[in-house]
């Protein structure tokens, strides 16, 4: 198990998502962006807006995927 925070995954806020993959931690701070938003979180607005636009441009989006894999897997297991 690792923790990535939300700032780690391109967030404004510490919180911490924890999981086994990068893929968890990534749906994770996915579902917390969208979570914040719909709770009229105005900081996690262009956090949000980015994750989405990764998703429809999957080619810009994979250098940041990567990363984000490169990320985890430097980090120590908790
Ligand atoms: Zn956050």
């Amino acid at each position: 198990m690792k923790t990535m925070t939300c700032q780690q995954l391109g967030g404004p806020c510490d919180c911490p998502h924890q999981g086994t993959t990068a893929d968890a931690v990534i749906k994770a701070q996915d579902r917390h962006l969208k979570e914040m938003v719909a709770n009229g979180d105005v900081t996690h607005e262009s956090a949000s807006k980015e994750m989405k636009g990764r998703w429809r441009s999957p080619i810009k989006g994979m250098g940041w995927y990567r990363q984000a894999k490169r990320d985890f897997a430097a980090l120590p297991e908790s």
